[in-house]
């Protein structure tokens, strides 16, 4: 049997007195994407914040390589190889393409030409643009840069929230293939996702998140058939 690479467990997790998970369970395992799909607010960030261990868990098991880690700090999960993209892609938008990956020699203990040659084989695109300030780099080749500096630590979990915010439906399109082929080396992925019929079209798995509890699990079909209950007939 495998081991998941993330598994919470009838777990539960908020802000203050504020629950905002209410006894979630899903399930991560390796080389697979899993979708989490669901409407404003339903805590689906809340999720990989807990996934990330930046909000704790207040029941339920959250489980790492099948470890249990309810309680453990960011830095810990980031070890146990959960990595989560920073909001605002985590990227210095004022260096190039090359000087920013210079910046991550050293993270998984990767040296200069190292780092430069993984990216780059994996996200020719960014080759191209090496002397490139990465803030004129395209919202879709930001994406791929703040992704190559998360797998430069070969993460187990790699979580993404909403990496197609702000970017054209074709590059967005493209930014899942990739996802597609990262899971394929072996990385259990958790996306986030408002573009729900994107997400479903790459992903091994979904579960619908509706006010902290999962409505529907299951092949991304099956959830896809519900995606209207959970959007109340919105642009899902
Ligand atoms: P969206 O799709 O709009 O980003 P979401 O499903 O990711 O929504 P969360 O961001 O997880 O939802 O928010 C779930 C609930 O938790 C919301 O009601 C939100 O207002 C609340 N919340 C989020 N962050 C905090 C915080 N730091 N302190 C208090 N409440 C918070």
């Amino acid at each position: 049997m495998t081991i998941d690479a993330l598994e919470l467990i009838d777990l539960r997790a908020g802000y203050g007195s504020i629950e905002v998970l209410h006894g979630v369970s899903l399930r991560v395992p390796p080389a697979t994407v899993v979708a989490l799909l669901g409407p404003n607010g339903a805590g689906k960030s809340t999720l990989l914040k807990v996934a990330s261990g930046t909000v704790k868990p207040t029941a339920g098991c959250l489980h790492v390589g099948g470890v249990h880690v309810n309680g453990a700090a960011a830095s810990d999960l980031a070890h146990a190889g959960v990595c989560r993209i920073p909001e605002g892609r985590g990227i210095f938008p004022n260096l190039t393409v090359a000087e920013n990956l210079q910046m991550w020699t050293g993270v998984g203990r990767l040296r200069a030409g190292e780092v430069a040659e993984r990216t780059f084989t994996r996200f020719p695109r960014l080759g191209e643009r090496r002397k490139q300030l990465a803030g004129t780099l395209s919202g879709g080749e930001q994406q791929m840069l703040a992704m190559s500096r998360a797998l430069l630590v070969d993460p187990a979990v790699l979580l993404l929230d909403e990496i197609s915010m702000g970017l054209a439906p074709l590059v967005v399109a493209d930014l899942y293939e990739l996802v597609h082929s990262v899971a394929a080396e072996g990385i259990a992925i958790l996306v986030v996702e408002q573009f729900a019929r994107t997400a479903l079209a790459v992903a091994d798995h979904a579960a619908i998140l509706i006010q902290g509890r999962i409505t529907r699990a299951g092949t991304p079909a099956e959830v896809e058939e519900h995606l209207s209950e959970a959007y109340l007939g919105g642009a899902a």
